[in-house]
């Protein structure tokens, strides 16, 4: 994930950059803060800012005279005499609330008393900002030595005396502000050709130093050979109290328990390496909607399961389709409308479903052309904002034809193609066999290429076919007796899945705001706990039903119930306990059914109104399986139903 702002900065106009000559001291103990910020605009004839309510200004001095802001909305403006350069000075004083305090503003700031830290993102008002303006500055922090201190920008300088720590960063490149961390770091570095990695970790964490740095140094000369130069001097991995995994530019800010994890130094943090490239090194023009989410997600977190094999590449886009398969259509939003990933439904289409349409792309253009046109894209539009529409461009030179037609269907319309067969007939004739299928695609207007395996009894052939209309008639001969056709045998396109291709998963449920939620035990600890996890679970607010199972259900289900007499109870919906769950040796369950009439069923069991209560935590990180099984609050069994063929699938062998 990317530190955005997409909802609190305007679209960007064109000034010269201001340059910010900031110092300041911190004690992250108890949030005290002093800062000194000298400021030099030209351009414009006012200077407009906002300031975390939490500072206060003890002066302000416009070209050596003292000035006086003036109150307009939520922020400040301070009169220019012209649109020359001036210089403005500000001395500001306050306290950053703590993280318990919680801070207004639409971007917290917080320090943290004991062993934390303290954490000052870019946007959080914590020096005077004109948001209509990228910045260069220069800034030198101190804080008490028992403390570390770093910023986003290039480390130039750095002291430590009997009493504090100081250390200085600055920018090259006009852009964000800087994003400030501080905390009780151990400090570790090391060094790549001209690069700086360090890792600021919590004491806890140290000994993780090693390999984080390892695996930062592989994978930032992997983009680096892929795309281009890493674009900043420093890499930077700082351990974050916080449950966040944020990238800023040449650094990441992870919380601290999921650093030990090893997704976190693997997948993760790959994703938040490739940000300095796409979101930072490239800024993202949020007016015509967000690429670098899905950008980095295909070339960090899938690029790195295809590095294990065409099958596990191959089970990652199968999760995407049916990830996408849960979303209720009155939730997909177009490609060009993603900007930040605010709830589930937003990850489904803004990462995934992006990802995704790379993945069509390099199949369309050819991998080279691909890769070429990734560079072309970085060469222009480094330390530059940029959109869909110079992305397009950079493809569409690497491949030399146009390819509007591809980033329209894709990226404005709502919703994804759908396949299914229609007729079909093999032929015995004189020199073999004549094999006739009708392709259907009844959403209008998709073209993409449909790859197809044939299987006959001299072994199988591969095929691709260009769908563009409602209904392509495909025909073949073949010497050998066709076996069986298999229609995207390797889940290449996009698309809706049909529902019988596609297995149950806690997100059919979870994300689709029609649900709703039963809750079904006299205990009113039980009752307690369930609602928390609804709350928790779905990712809209869940709707509490009485429990009524005799009745048609006509919408999604949530069933939250006790163990007793489950069986019982599953009757009443036409359903059974699934085999997976006979064998007892858990606590609680969660696992999904679909109803006769087609409705997702999402089934939570539980002993008691613990047992219950220990999935709040581990439940919703399973939206993407069939069924889990805990005991005692850790998941010891979980699962995909299996489909025993898809739709897809002609088998000819009755024939
Ligand atoms: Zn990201």
């Amino acid at each position: 994930m990317l530190f955005t702002l997409a909802n609190v900065l305007p679209a960007q106009v064109a000034y010269a950059a201001d340059s910010h000559d900031i110092k300041m001291s911190l004690k992250p103990d108890d949030g005290a803060i002093e800062i000194n910020d000298r400021i030099v605009v030209s351009g414009r004839d006012r200077f407009v800012f906002e300031l975390a309510p939490w500072l206060d200004i003890e002066s302000l001095s416009l070209d050596g005279a003292a000035a006086k802001p003036r109150r307009q909305g939520g922020g400040y403006v301070v009169e220019l005499a012209d649109s020359g350069r001036h210089e403005l000075h500000f001395e500001l004083k306050g306290r950053v609330p703590s993280r318990a305090e919680g801070s207004s503003g639409s971007v917290p700031a917080y320090s943290s008393s004991g062993s934390d830290g303290a954490y000052l993102p870019a946007y959080s008002g914590w020096i005077p900002l004109d948001l209509s303006t990228p910045i260069v500055y220069r800034l030198g922090i101190r804080v008490p030595i028992e403390h570390r201190a770093v910023a986003s920008g290039k480390l130039i300088a750095e002291t430590t005396d009997a009493g504090f720590y100081q250390a200085s960063f600055e920018t090259e490149q006009a852009g964000e502000p800087p994003s400030l961390f501080a905390g009780p770091y151990q400090l570790r570095e090391r060094r790549h050709g001209d690069l700086r990695l360090r890792t600021y970790f919590h004491a806890e964490l140290a000994e993780l130093s090693d390999v984080y740095l390892d695996a930062a140094i592989s994978y930032i000369r992997r983009y680096h050979d892929s795309i281009g130069d890493y674009p900043y001097a420093d890499f930077h991995i700082i351990s974050a109290p916080l449950p966040v995994g944020l990238g800023f530019p040449n650094l990441t800010y992870v919380g601290r328990r999921v650093i030990p994890l090893p997704f976190m130094r693997g997948r993760s943090l790959a994703h938040e390496v490739l940000h300095n490239w796409w979101g930072n090194g490239v800024a993202v023009d949020y007016a015509s909607g967000n690429w670098a989410e899905g950008l980095t997600t295909y070339m960090a977190d899938y690029a790195l399961e295809r590095d294990k094999g065409a099958a596990a590449a191959r089970s990652m886009r199968i999760k995407w389709l049916r990830d996408y398969a849960a979303l209720p259509a009155e939730r997909d939003q177009p490609v060009r409308a993603f900007m930040s990933k605010r709830h589930q439904a937003a990850q489904v289409i803004g990462y995934n479903k992006v990802a995704f349409i790379f993945h069509m792309l390099s199949l369309e253009i050819g991998e080279e052309a691909f890769a070429a046109g990734l560079r072309h894209f970085w060469r222009q539009n480094r330390f530059q904002t940029a959109g869909w529409l110079e992305l397009q461009d950079a493809f569409e030179n690497s491949a030399g034809r146009d390819l509007g037609w591809f980033f329209r269907q894709w990226l404005d319309r709502r919703g994804a193609p759908r396949l299914s067969i229609g007729a079909h007939s093999v032929e015995q004739v004189d020199d073999g066999f004549r094999i006739s299928v009708d392709v259907l695609q009844p959403v209008s207007g998709y073209r993409f290429e449909l790859p197809l395996l044939l299987q006959t009894a001299n072994g199988s052939e591969r095929h691709q076919v260009t769908i563009s209309e409602n209904l392509t008639r495909l025909e073949w001969r073949t010497s050998a007796k066709p076996e069986y056709l298999h229609f995207d045998p390797d889940s290449d396109v996009f698309r809706r899945l049909q529902r019988n291709e596609t297995p149950p998963i806690l997100r059919d449920v979870s994300l689709d705001a029609s649900a709703v939620t039963m809750i079904e035990s006299s205990d009113s600890e039980f009752e307690r706990a369930g609602r928390e996890l609804a709350g928790r679970l779905m990712d809209t607010v869940p709707r509490f039903q009485r429990v009524d199972l005799d009745g048609e259900i006509d919408h999604p289900l949530l069933l939250i119930t006790d163990t007793d007499d489950l069986p019982a109870r599953l009757a009443k919906l036409g359903l059974r306990l699934p085999a997976e769950l006979s064998a007892k040796g858990w606590s609680a369950a969660a696992w999904t059914a679909r109803l006769d009439n087609g409705n997702p069923v999402l089934v939570i069991s539980a002993d008691d109104g613990a047992a219950l209560q220990g999935l709040l935590r581990p439940l919703p990180h399973y939206g993407g399986q069939s069924y889990v099984l805990f005991d005692g609050g850790r998941a010891t069994t979980r699962g995909i139903w299996p489909v025993k063929r898809g739709p897809l699938l002609l088998d000819f062998s009755a024939n």
